[in-house]
């Protein structure tokens, strides 16, 4: 399709990065499962390893793939993509590419479990340094900058407080100080938010989550603006080998195609359920960027062109309170993950957040009674109407 960066967000989402084979006419981007590639002959082999356009081997480079990293960097506003083979591939391919020996990292407390506790436990080993900081307040992370700081890195709305962060503000606290600004951008997902046009310059999603959509692939990307750093990024990604399968970037195009129509129905139920919730007699305290109530409401309208799908909430009674709701829903499944068409509901302090010492958990306001629901695609009055069945129960 002619024009793919004037056209409008669902177009971009099902054509972006993708055309009809020359060969057969297959609508459908083909699989191109092949781990090799032939070359015509001895030039066009050094041709294609000196850098003129051309495939050489799937870990560097498959036409599947390329058709999902093409659409990603569209849907982002970037100038390319890296398929990586999950999302904590994408986190340690900036990582390893940015951080090394006496350099250190400014990063959101409220992270995605694995993307802290690595930087906690591995990255030290390397000589890596980071402070994490609540990034709700920008001038905490400016506080945090060091002479050798690399890396902002930023995840919002975060997991699992759904707090969220300010990008433009980040990216020019980061920038002053010579610094890069990753975001991870998987709860929103680029149908409602572009971290790369607010001055960010490095995106990164598990597209395990929204992007893919069907909870039946691992996934992850990463896009940047700049050629430059997208090469210096490729280079230790190559080589490290994080990448990703031919059939598994098909997938994560069917998965992508839908992402609008999916986000749009999960995020109505997602309305519905957070206002049901905040006014239910047995819930304590909720956390939806949709909500009035969430302490940064008037942020995530400026940044995000809608609230996302995930929501965590505290049921009076505490963490015995919870258990009994996790226990006896029946619409969502009892499962960590998000963004899949179906409901999926967790606590974090005793799953995805447990390798997180207990006292920087609550610093993070990551707390016992926390539970997190993906709100899913399934009829609304079977969603509420199960969550006011359990509510009653505790
Ligand atoms: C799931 C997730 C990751 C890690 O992705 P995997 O595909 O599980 O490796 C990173 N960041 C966020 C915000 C996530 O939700």
């Amino acid at each position: 399709m002619k024009d793919i960066s004037k056209r409008g967000m669902n177009t971009k989402l099902i054509h972006a990065g993708q055309h009809i084979d020359p060969a057969t006419g297959a609508v459908a981007t083909p699989i191109y499962q092949s781990s090799t590639f032939a070359f015509r002959d001895a030039d066009h082999a050094a041709g294609c390893f000196g850098g003129q356009p051309g495939y050489k081997y799937t870990r560097l480079g498959n036409p599947t793939t390329e058709a999902l990293e093409k659409n990603i960097a569209e849907l982002e506003g970037a100038c390319g993509g890296l398929a990586a083979a999950t999302g904590m591939a994408a986190v340690n391919m900036v990582y390893l590419t940015l951080l090394g020996q006496d350099t250190h990292v400014v990063a959101t407390e409220s992270l995605y479990g694995p993307s802290r506790m690595i930087l906690e436990n591995e990255y030290p080993r390397f000589g890596v340094d980071s402070s994490f900081v609540d990034s709700t307040k920008p001038e905490n992370v400016a506080a945090a900058m060091r002479d050798n700081t690399k890396l902002v890195y930023v995840e919002t709305p975060a997991n699992p407080t759904l707090k969220m962060t300010d990008i433009a503000a980040c990216a020019e606290i980061a920038h002053q100080n010579g610094a890069l600004l990753c975001a991870d951008n998987t709860f929103a997902s680029p149908y409602l938010q572009n971290p790369l046009e607010l001055g960010a310059d490095i995106v990164l999603h598990s597209m395990t989550k929204f992007i893919n959509g069907h909870t039946d692939v691992v996934a992850g990307m990463v896009v940047a603006k700049d050629p430059a750093l997208l090469a210096k990024l490729a280079k230790v990604h190559y080589n490290f080998g994080g990448t990703m399968d031919p059939h598994q970037a098909w997938l994560v195009l069917r998965g992508v195609k839908s992402l609008g129509l999916r986000m749009d129905r999960a995020q109505e139920n997602s309305m519905k359920l957070a206002a049901f919730l905040e006014k239910h007699p047995k819930v304590e305290w909720i956390r939806y960027p949709g909500l009035e109530s969430h302490p940064q409401y008037e942020l995530g309208k400026k940044q995000m062109r809608g609230p996302g799908a995930v929501m965590s909430f505290g049921v009076k009674g505490g963490l015995e309170a919870g258990k009994t709701l996790i226990n006896n829903v029946e619409v969502p499944a009892l499962a960590v993950s998000l963004g899949g068409i179906e409901s999926l509901i967790e606590h974090p302090a005793s799953m995805t957040h447990a390798g997180i010492p207990a006292a920087e958990r609550l610093k993070a306001d990551i707390t016992d009674d926390l539970v997190r629901i993906a709100v899913g695609c399934e009829s609304y009055e079977d969603i509420e109407s199960d969550m006011a069945r359990v509510l009653d129960l505790i």
